[in-house]
């Protein structure tokens, strides 16, 4: 599996800059075909013992007969087609362009991993700008500020970069073992949920607004099973909560759930779903994380027979179309579900990872498509072949057919809930893919 890396931007934004420090001294193969105003550079790049290929897809050239959304879109479309992981680079000394957006617009439409690269954030102010300006591009979880002059920040972005990327199996102590974290806005019951299930008082770091704690891992065993629980609690304890620290955390929540298969959220009962929680839960949602939300501080709330289960439909019909999670109602405080809150994590984890065979898929799907199709499109039929699930970490599915494009987001939703009505996968998107064939 070769995996690739492509550099995509507007002009002048240090995009053969940044290829050129990605691949530092190793040769870069020029494609200069001959008539073709496009220069392609690909190279080699290689981070923490990994290797990679970069393309810098060079963009348009001024003058030549495209127009400008044709130019975007052949660039763009070879890195959604080839790569593994794309690069959008934008410049923080000029700021965010109409060029940009153009970009952002149809990168948007990728399923791939895009990483907003704001360079030539040589300044404090200008990597500051990235948060206000890029941020709301709606391309990625996180902006990248960088130098590709002088290289900073370029490890980080490395370190998350590769973390997309497939390798054949590298040594790790911690593979194989489920990597669970903890996530949620300040004071939804985190910490004490924690030490509900640790059983002990865990040492809180106090922390003064400005400085940073990381998410800290525990190796962790029950129910027979190991697992690692990673939590970001305690970051604000004694800090005055404002709109920055709760930011910060949410930031950092967003942070710890890249490590990990399974997300647990925890809202609070007594507030309900709120729009940060929901940004929470998006980002494991767009990460493709399995998810357990855990409706905390249930002992606090005045209920009765009903008052479950309306929660439950109220947050679902907010979340939708991410709405194929467990929730559990729990208490931190009395301990009361705790235990079922883990077991469902490693439920999910496992569900997460299942294969269904090829020939199961199609003896289910090709029924149901047959009785009802895709509709067509511009006179034609789309007709589906057969349907293979495709090891990755979580399920995605590839249906094989004559005319990919002509498949409709809203087919392929009806698609992705029969997979979910007939093979379950609760706690876990559903991905689904359409290749010619
Ligand atoms: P491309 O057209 O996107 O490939 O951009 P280039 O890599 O050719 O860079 C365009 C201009 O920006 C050049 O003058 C570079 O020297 C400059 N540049 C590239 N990266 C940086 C950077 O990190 N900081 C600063 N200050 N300038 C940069
Ligand atoms: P964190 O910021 O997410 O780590 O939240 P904490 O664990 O520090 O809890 C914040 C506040 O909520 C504390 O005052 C806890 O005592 C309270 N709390 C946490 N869990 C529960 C619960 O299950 N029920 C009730 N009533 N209060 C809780």
């Amino acid at each position: 599996m070769s995996n690739i890396v492509a550099i995509v931007g507007r002009p002048n934004v240090g995009k053969s800059t940044l290829f050129n420090r990605l691949i530092e001294d190793r040769v870069a193969i020029t494609d200069n075909q001959s008539g073709v105003t496009r220069d392609r550079h690909y190279g080699n790049a290689f981070w923490l013992q990994k290797n990679f290929t970069v393309i810098d897809t060079g963009g348009y050239v001024v003058g030549s007969d495209d127009t400008f959304e044709e130019a975007i879109r052949s660039q763009v479309e070879l890195a959604l087609d080839e790569a593994t992981v794309i690069l959008f680079v934008v410049d923080t000394k000029q700021g965010l362009t109409e060029l940009d957006e153009e970009f952002a617009n149809v990168l948007r439409r990728s399923k791939k991993p895009i990483f907003v690269v704001a360079n030539k954030a040589e300044t404090f102010e200008r990597a500051n700008l990235v948060a206000s300006e890029f941020y709301g591009m709606g391309l990625a979880s996180e902006v990248y500020p960088i130098s590709a002059a002088d290289g900073s920040g370029t490890g980080e972005l490395l370190d998350e970069v590769v973390k997309h990327l497939e390798f054949d199996q590298v040594e790790n102590p911690n593979e194989g073992i489920p990597r669970i974290s903890i996530l949620g806005r300040p004071n939804v019951g985190k910490s004490s949920f924690l030490n509900a299930l640790l059983g002990k008082e865990r040492s809180i770091v106090t922390d003064i607004a400005g400085t940073t704690r990381d998410a800290i891992d525990t190796h962790y065993k029950m129910f027979g099973k190991d697992f690692i629980l990673t939590d970001t609690a305690g970051i604000r304890k004694k800090a005055k909560v404002n709109e920055d620290i709760e930011f910060y955390s949410v930031l950092r929540s967003i942070k710890a759930l890249d490590n990990s298969d399974v997300c647990i959220v925890l809202l609070d009962a007594t507030l309900g779903l709120e729009s940060q929680d929901v940004s929470i839960i998006a980002q494991a949602h767009n990460a493709k994380k399995g998810i357990v939300i855990m409706v905390n501080k249930w002992d606090a709330l005045e209920k009765d027979s009903k008052t479950a289960d309306t929660m439950k439909k109220e947050i679902l019909e907010r979340l939708a179309p991410m709405n194929y999670m467990p929730i559990i109602f729990a208490s931190a405080l009395e301990k009361q579900r705790i235990f079922q809150v883990i077991e469902k994590a490693m439920e999910v984890y496992e569900v997460r990872k299942s294969q269904i065979s090829t020939s199961k898929l199609n003896d289910i799907l090709l029924p149901i498509i047959e009785n009802y199709p895709p509709p067509s499109m511009k006179g034609k039929m789309v007709r589906i072949k057969y349907i293979v699930q495709v090891p990755t970490p979580s399920p995605t599915f590839v249906f094989f057919c004559n005319l990919p494009q002509y498949v409709m987001e809203s087919y392929q939703r009806f698609l992705q809930n029969k997979i979910r009505e007939h093979f379950g996968f609760e706690g876990v998107v559903i991905t689904t893919f359409f290749r010619k064939k």
